[in-house]
């Protein structure tokens, strides 16, 4: 994955943190600021949790990244993709993607009911078979 030319698509300025970002982003899957704040820190020791909440505001104003919220658990955030859905356990707090699209689920439920659908997302949360 080009970060460089992901950036740049989304009008956003390349900088060596937010490239930071996003490659610890990719590598982790779903990760929340705490975790990338402790990661980060070890490349640019002088970033701050503002700059680095800046960032992520930015890069999730132009939708390049997503929150993902579920509940007893941290937010998380990931490299926008494809329209998926998640299970999330919670004993260990893995988040994993499936690749089901709610889209169509979501607007005939939508639609039915006369609402305008601003966001959509399927969390399952459970026991992974390893904590089970
Ligand atoms: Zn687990
Ligand atoms: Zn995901």
């Amino acid at each position: 994955m080009n970060y460089e030319i992901l950036l740049k698509e989304n009008h956003l300025k390349v900088t060596p943190q937010r490239l930071g970002i996003l490659h610890l982003m990719h590598e982790a899957g779903h990760i929340s600021i705490e975790d990338l704040f402790t990661s980060i820190k070890k490349q640019f020791s002088s970033i701050s949790l503002a700059t680095l909440y800046k960032n992520i505001h930015a890069m999730l104003e132009s939708s390049l990244i997503k929150e993902v919220k579920a509940p007893e658990a941290k937010a998380r955030y990931e490299i926008s993709k494809a329209p998926h859905a998640h299970l999330v356990c919670s004993e260990c707090g893995e988040f994993k993607d499936i690749m089901y699209d709610v889209n169509h689920l979501a607007h005939s439920i939508a639609d039915d009911n006369g609402y305008a659908i601003n966001d959509t997302s399927l969390i399952i949360s459970g026991t992974c078979p390893k904590c089970k």
